[in-house]
């Protein structure tokens, strides 16, 4: 496979392209949507505890912002790139229109593996990168959030360190914060908790039993571990986890609460006893109801989609989908919930939480659950009813609804002028 193939910002081109033509939409929409609207490249040069100084590279995109100010987490990995910094921005602004958010599409990301660096160095690092983009982020003008590799506490560190710079408290700057300083109930389990509904209503309108059904993650991190928990929680027995470490399996179901306390305590999902070992490949071929990618990019691909038996696969994670790989999947007719719809949960409440910031009132966790589980069901019917009308698969639908809420907008702002929406 080329790594075209597997480049997220080609991929997320040519699903814009073709379902701006679907929509019987005029080509110029596509090159509107096709670019990030602002890209920033920064150099972060860091004096670590040793003594040794460390440039490291950034970048934030935003794509989009005719819903509104755009919004968007921020990546620390060793493979982030500015074209994956890119097609994360759109799709967040597909995602944002998709839930109807009045929100555009952001990103951010540094190249770095977090694991190289100590607590002190990774502070000085996240509060580096926030200094870096200061002049382009703001609570309205560009929300960050956190994504791979970082945590309540680096959004802590970020908010903080702009907050210093502004010289006052701007909680609205940056969302996924601990909950003292203005982050939201529920925005911990808010992606796992989405994803797990989005299966449900993938479930009903499959006629699958969720309560016998079993289940695969890959990826134990913020999102696989509470999807794992609500999908033990709603009687699906998950069979099957891996995360960088390794992977576990037990036929008769892990025991997901005891794995949650063990990966707590600061342990790896390999030293989990009294189950099999399982590679990454073993895992996706397993005879599972659901399978849900919720670790990275480009893993269900030309080489494993082939083995794939799972009737729901269930994408958690951000492009974890080869073209080729969606290909083979549809082919054998497996219902893909797609990342845009699948794992909107964490900007939904990111949303709730930007929302508590700016009116200074707190909600209760029972209103920002319910108000999310409203959100994801709306979504998905809008998506599945958009899929039944075209006659295509969930992703290109859920590109259409995306990319229809977003031409609507366009349009109210004049940017289209005597465009033809008729075929919405
Ligand atoms: P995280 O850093 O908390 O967890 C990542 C997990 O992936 C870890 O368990 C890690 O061990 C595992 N992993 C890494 N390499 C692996 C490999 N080769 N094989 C198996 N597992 C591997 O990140 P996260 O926040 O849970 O994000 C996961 C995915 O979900 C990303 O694609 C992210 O963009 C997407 N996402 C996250 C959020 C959010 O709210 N955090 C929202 C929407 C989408």
């Amino acid at each position: 496979m080329s790594t075209h193939d597997q480049n997220p910002y080609e991929i997320v081109k040519k699903l814009l392209s073709e379902s701006v033509e679907q929509l019987g939409l005029d080509e110029s929409i596509y090159h509107i949507l096709k670019k990030p609207m602002r890209v920033m490249e920064v150099s972060i040069p860091i004096r670590k505890e040793d003594g040794s100084v460390e440039n490291y590279t950034g970048y934030r995109s935003q794509h989009l912002d005719v819903l509104g100010p755009c919004k968007g987490g921020i990546r620390f990995h060793p493979s982030v790139t500015l074209d994956e910094v890119k097609a994360l921005s759109i799709w967040m602004s597909l995602k944002s229109a998709i839930i109807e958010l009045p929100l555009g599409g952001g990103k951010g990301g540094v190249i770095v593996n977090p694991e190289d660096l100590n607590q002190r160095d990774l502070e000085e690092l996240s509060r580096s990168y926030i200094r870096k983009i200061t002049p382009v982020i703001g609570p309205e003008k560009d929300i960050p959030a956190p994504d791979m590799n970082t945590t309540p506490e680096i959004m802590a560190w970020m908010i903080d360190e702009y907050d210093k710079l502004r010289g006052y408290n701007i909680p609205g700057l940056i969302t996924g914060k601990p909950i003292i300083i203005g982050g939201s109930e529920g925005r911990l389990d808010a992606t796992g908790r989405g994803v797990v509904i989005h299966i449900r209503e993938a479930a009903n309108a499959l006629n699958i039993d969720l309560s016998r059904a079993t289940a695969a993650l890959q990826g134990f991190g913020n999102v696989g571990s509470a999807t794992a928990k609500f999908l033990h929680e709603s009687g699906v027995k998950v069979v099957a986890v891996t995360d960088v470490s390794g992977g576990i399996y037990k036929e008769e179901g892990l025991n997901i609460p005891a794995l949650l306390e063990f990966i707590g305590e600061g342990n790896v999902i390999a030293d989990f006893k009294e189950c099999e070992s399982i590679s990454n490949e073993e895992m996706f071929a397993l005879p599972v109801d659901i399978l849900i990618p919720a670790a990275l990019e480009n893993q269900i691909t030309s080489e494993t989609a082939p083995s794939i038996q799972a009737k729901i696969v269930a994408e958690a994670a951000n492009g974890p989908t080869t073209p080729e790989g969606n290909r083979i999947l549809e082919e054998k007719g497996t219902f893909i919930i797609p990342d845009i719809l699948c794992n909107a949960g964490g900007v939904t409440v990111s949303y709730f939480e930007w929302v508590q910031n700016t009116m200074n009132y707190y909600w209760k966790e029972e209103r920002v659950n319910k108000e999310l589980e409203e959100k994801m069901i709306a979504a998905f019917k809008r998506v599945y009813e958009m899929k039944e009308n075209k006659g295509c698969e969930m992703r290109q639908a859920a590109y259409m609804v995306g990319i229809r809420h977003l031409v609507l907008a366009l349009q109210a702002r004049g940017w289209i002028q005597n465009g033809d929406l008729s075929k919405l």
